[in-house]
């Protein structure tokens, strides 16, 4: 099936351009960016234009961030094909829902991705927690915006949510693997004097699970979850996908890289089944931290 790529940018050139370039399910036929292209692909500046010009396209992947994104996804769905939506899937919970409303009066398939939920070891952690009870947990997700996010003031400006944009991808993980919903009972938020979401936020969850999500982290990144049940010590490190129990490695692989390609096949699977996946679980505990968090103002942030 042919495939298009929008908003080339880090996560589109890291990530998604090596997984369609093995995928045995996804021809990339086209890109959309103003600056960015993919060697050898037909470039488009505009998705309007891409979409007139190639009817053969069967479905278009968005990679912009959160806020642009909507406009472009409108278009795609009005244009009959099928849409997958990188994390967070919009800006708001009521744009993913009207998305999902003309996705399925189109009759097409539209995939809200996390792909921290495909990590090597989220499943078998998920297996084993299932007949657990957690007793109390803890969240570390420390990394350097620097480093990952080079120069993206949209991160830091209203709808980029900050350090939620890496700690969505812990809660994505959470709201995968635990075997009882959880839900937020409070959080703070250090907002740099100069910006409009969090560089720093600490959330306490249900189910005695606390969540410390920074993006002043340099050195060692750091991005972990471990968990106290009533049958042992489950820890998740390196963001999902190294599995430790009881202090012993249990099972998955030190690297993000089969992520990708795992959304891409499970995007291709739902498109064969006329199928969608939307769960937005853990943005809503974002829009939660929003609701309910106290905010603090930290120092100002610059790149
Ligand atoms: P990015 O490089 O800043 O943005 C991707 C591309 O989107 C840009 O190169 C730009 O392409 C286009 N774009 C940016 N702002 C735009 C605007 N206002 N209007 C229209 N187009 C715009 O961001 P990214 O790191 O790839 O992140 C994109 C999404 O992927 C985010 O939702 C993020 O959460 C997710 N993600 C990122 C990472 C990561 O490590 N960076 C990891 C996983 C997921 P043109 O200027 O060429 O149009």
């Amino acid at each position: 099936m042919k495939i298009a790529l929008a908003g080339i940018g880090k996560i589109a050139l890291d990530q998604h351009v090596p997984a369609l370039a093995t995928s045995g399910d996804w021809t990339l036929a086209a890109t959309v960016s103003r600056h960015g292209s993919v060697p050898g692909i037909p470039a488009f500046g505009d998705i309007a234009e891409m979409l007139e010009a190639h009817p053969d396209v069967e479905a278009v992947s968005l990679c912009l961030p959160p806020v642009p994104r909507f406009a472009a996804a409108v278009a795609v769905l009005k244009a009959g094909r099928h849409l997958m939506l990188e994390k967070p899937p919009g800006a708001t919970l009521s744009e993913v829902h009207a998305l999902q409303g003309m996705a399925q009066a189109a009759g097409v398939s539209i995939f809200a991705t996390w792909h921290s939920r495909m990590a090597h070891a989220v499943a078998a952690a998920k297996a084993w927690l299932s007949d657990r009870t957690v007793l109390d947990g803890r969240i570390t997700w420390r990394e350097d915006v620097r480093k990952w996010h080079p120069g993206q003031d949209w991160i830091f400006a209203a709808g980029g949510m900050g350090v939620f944009d890496p700690g969505i991808n812990a809660l994505s993980i959470l709201t995968e693997i635990l075997p009882r919903p959880v839900h937020l009972l409070g959080a703070e938020l250090d907002v740099p004097a100069n910006r409009q979401a969090p560089i720093a936020a600490r959330l306490s969850l249900s189910q005695g699970i606390e969540a410390d999500f920074d993006f002043r982290q340099e050195g060692p990144q750091t991005w972990d979850m471990e968990f106290r049940t009533d049958g042992g010590h489950l820890a998740l490190r390196s963001g999902g996908n190294v599995l430790e129990i009881d202090g012993k490695a249990a099972g998955g692989q030190d690297s993000i890289m089969g992520e990708y390609p795992a959304l891409y096949a499970r995007m291709a699977q739902l498109v064969r089944q006329g199928r969608a996946d939307i769960d937005l679980a853990p943005m809503v505990l974002v829009a939660d931290a929003f609701t309910l968090g106290r905010r603090s103002t930290v120092d100002p942030f610059e790149f």
